[in-house]
């Protein structure tokens, strides 16, 4: 479905490890004061003074994470950094620099991870992060890329899962499900594409959540606003998994339970309409659809004029006492446990 553009094919073996490393890399502009050694060492050198620094990792799989087909390389890169850095906002800390590893089979040409490293750099610049080293290794079949981002605290205002209290409200950042019925858009015409390669998608009426699976942001500016408003949530979570199990890793953590409102979920428009023509339940679309990126967190009632009135978030539920559980209030006022659905990726 994605045309190779690339008429050039560039083998890898002709630039050698440390040509491709140097090639792909030459482009990245240092910003952030707490870089003081970055890509060219044996290890990078960071300073963060007497700051908490955060640090988290995640690994995307050819096949697994992500399908080549209809994920264009420069979209790879992007999200893959993407991902990372939601972690580190999740914490309410600012992400300053990663690092970028990759496993690439020789069925990758040059010109593909030019691809790819343009979407990590994009990324980089908009993020305002250093990419600070990584490691390059060959691979027999498909593409692996590993990345590991660092964050740093302000003013030790770290948020964990642990935090929420009885009472707490529940928030959510942005809209849900948005990804995953991209991804089911995606998925549906590859299939067309498999059965008539001529065929040109029409993906016009998708256009937003074809971008929410291909080019998520992760939500930096929640954390920037946190800032402003002068807000520290009790707990806080990114949506990588999906609502559900997100919410129920809150309320483990934080020895607690919680109502969640089925009519307060916030839905975009265009993923109703795809729910309609693919016959699928919005709501648990949003509940179990995961890769949104989007911001869960949860604050005392103190807080609520903050964050009133303010369109980037929108209350869904309050935190209870354990003993309550974990449950969905249904539009028809029906209670219904609340299941996670985690380990997508063991699923046969
Ligand atoms: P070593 O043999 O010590 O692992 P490498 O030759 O793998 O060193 O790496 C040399 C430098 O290039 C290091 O600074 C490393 O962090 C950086 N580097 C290697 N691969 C990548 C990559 N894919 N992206 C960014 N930096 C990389
Ligand atoms: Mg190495």
């Amino acid at each position: 479905m994605i045309e190779d553009k690339n008429q050039e094919r560039t083998s890898l073996s002709e630039l050698g490890e440390f040509g491709l490393i140097d090639h792909l890399t030459k482009h990245f502009e240092i910003k952030q004061k707490s870089t003081i050694k970055s890509i060219g060492d044996d290890a990078a050198v960071l300073n963060f003074e007497n700051k908490n620094v955060v640090v988290t990792t995640d690994l995307l799989v050819e096949g697994v994470h992500f399908d080549l087909s209809y994920m264009p390389l420069k979209h790879l890169g992007y999200k893959a950094v993407m991902v990372n850095l939601s972690d580190v906002y999740a914490m309410n800390a600012s992400a300053t620099q990663i690092t970028v590893s990759i496993a690439v089979s020789n069925r990758f040409p040059l010109e593909a991870l030019e691809e790819l490293y343009r979407g990590i750099e994009t990324a980089a610049r908009l993020y305002n992060i250093d990419v600070v080293g990584g490691d390059t290794t060959s691979s027999n079949t498909g593409l692996l890329i590993s990345v590991t981002a660092f964050g740093e605290l302000k003013n030790d205002k770290v948020v964990y899962r642990s935090g929420a209290k009885p009472n707490d409200l529940l928030i959510v950042t942005g809209d849900l499900g948005g990804a995953y019925m991209g991804l089911q858009v995606l998925e549906r015409e590859k299939e067309v594409y498999k059965v008539n390669p001529n065929s040109q998608p029409d993906l016009q009426p998708y256009t937003y959540i074809v971008e929410r699976q291909l080019k998520p942001e992760a939500r930096k500016d929640i954390v920037n606003l946190f800032d402003d408003l002068d807000l520290k949530p009790t707990a806080m979570i990114d949506i990588s998994d999906g609502l559900s199990s997100e919410i129920l890793h809150i309320c483990k953590q934080s020895n607690v339970g919680c109502d969640l409102y089925e009519n307060k979920i916030p839905l975009d428009p265009q993923v109703i309409s795809v729910c309609e023509e693919f016959n699928i339940d919005s709501t648990t679309v949003a509940l179990n659809g995961g890769e949104d990126y989007e911001l869960l967190f949860t604050i005392s009632q103190d807080d609520y004029p903050k964050i009133k009135a303010n369109p980037n978030f929108t209350v869904i539920g309050f935190i209870t006492e354990q003993e309550k559980g974990v449950h969905l209030v249904t539009r028809a006022d029906t209670k219904i446990a609340l299941k996670a659905q985690g380990w997508k990726n063991f699923n046969a």
